[in-house]
This record gives C-alpha cells, structure tokens and sequence, in this order.
C-alpha cells in the first residue's frame, strides 16, 4: 500500500538521521509512487533506492532528496532553482516546504512527465522548463536556493552568478568520484563546503 510504505520510508530517512520536522513532513505527504511513469513501476516505489525513470535516468534515493532538502533549509516562500528536474519528485518536496520552483529538465519526455504530474497533484507552483540547466534560468533569478541534481565536472558560474546574497546553493560535483558541495554567497563571495560522497547522473 502507497500510505504505509511511504510511512516505511519517512521512518527509514529518519532513523539515517533527518531531523527536521517539516522534510519529513513533506516526504511524509508527496506521492512518491505517482512521479514515476506506469511503464517503470514496480512495488518499491517507496525503497530507499534511486529507480529508473526511462531516458537512462534515475528519480534519487528517498535519502539523498531528504539530506539535500534539509541542509538547504529552506523557508516558505522562497525562490528555488532546481537543475535535472527528472521525475519531478524533488520539485514536489520543495513546492510542499512552501518554496515557489523553477526547474530545468534537459530531456524532453522528462521535463512533459513531471510537468503533467506536478499538475495533477496540485503543485502548482512549480514550473518546469525543456532546456539547459548549466546555464539556469536567468530570467527568474537571483534565487534564494539552487539545488543541483545532476554532477557538473566543475560549480558552473552561471548557476552561483543567480544566486541572492546570502543564497545557498548544493550539487553534486566531479566525474566517476563524486562529492556533495554546499556554497553560501556571503558579501558578494561564495564560500564553499565539501560535504558527502554521492553518486549522480552527470550534468550533460
Ligand atoms: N531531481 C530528480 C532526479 C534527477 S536525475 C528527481 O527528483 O526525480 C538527474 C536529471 O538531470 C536527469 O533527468 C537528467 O536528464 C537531468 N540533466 C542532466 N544534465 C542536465 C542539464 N545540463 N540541464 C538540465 N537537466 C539535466
């Protein structure tokens, strides 16, 4: 059943250590199941494992968008840019935190199949553009978060250019070895963290 797996899986995300009440909230209430496409799923929706989605791509580990969603802190109202929208899920998450979302999908079918299910599931304030994310989506910036889903070999200075003073921003970084790195634009300088070993689609 979708309701007590997705239980199963908010109380596995926690016992991994997330803390913060309102993440597991929004993972608690987003209908993990229905972001990927009839063709690909199975009965472990909810398993703490990424799965494919088609296109050669992945929907992340329910912990992985947990950790990202919870170091970001991210507070009502505020402006996110997602890159590598995928299934969508991610954007869900964030759209249930109470953010405004602009996210970019570099796969066609992707970008249509997230759009039409963040529709239906009335996340209406998540919007999703077909195009290239290394360059962001200047029109809507500065955001107060950019949260990368797929790993840049190097932080793309288009995506640190958008981001509002005291903005943060987490992606993955490197080739075949990958790390999380969190950066923070503080007086007009990015200060930068390296934070977990992770394993992501490169950004293309
Ligand atoms: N956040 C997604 C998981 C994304 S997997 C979810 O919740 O399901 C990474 C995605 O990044 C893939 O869909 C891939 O097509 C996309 N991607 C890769 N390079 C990209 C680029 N340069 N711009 C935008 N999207 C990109």
């Amino acid at each position: 059943m979708p309701e007590s797996d997705r239980q199963s899986m908010v109380e596995q995300v926690r016992a991994m250590g997330i803390r913060d009440r309102r993440v597991l909230k929004a993972m608690g209430r987003v209908r993990r199941h229905l972001f990927i496409p009839d063709k690909f799923r199975r009965g472990d929706s909810y398993g703490n494992h990424p799965l494919p989605i088609g296109y050669d791509q992945t929907i992340s580990q329910p912990y992985i968008v947990a950790y990202m969603t919870e170091k970001m802190n991210v507070r009502p109202g505020e402006k996110i840019l997602e890159i590598g929208t995928g299934s969508g899920y991610q954007a869900a998450i964030l759209a249930e935190l109470g953010a405004q979302v602009y996210s970019v999908e570099t796969i066609r079918g992707l970008a249509e199949h997230a759009s039409a299910v963040l529709k239906e599931e009335g996340y209406h304030s998540v919007k999703v553009r077909h195009g290239n994310g290394n360059q962001g989506w200047a029109e809507h910036a500065p955001y107060d978060v950019i949260l990368v889903t797929c790993a840049p070999a190097t932080v793309p200075e288009a995506l640190t250019g958008q981001l509002r003073e005291g903005g943060r921003m987490i992606l993955p970084v490197g080739g075949y070895r990958q790390h999380l790195v969190i950066l923070r634009k503080s007086k007009g300088k990015i200060e930068q963290q390296d934070d977990l070993p992770v394993r992501f689609v490169p950004m293309v």
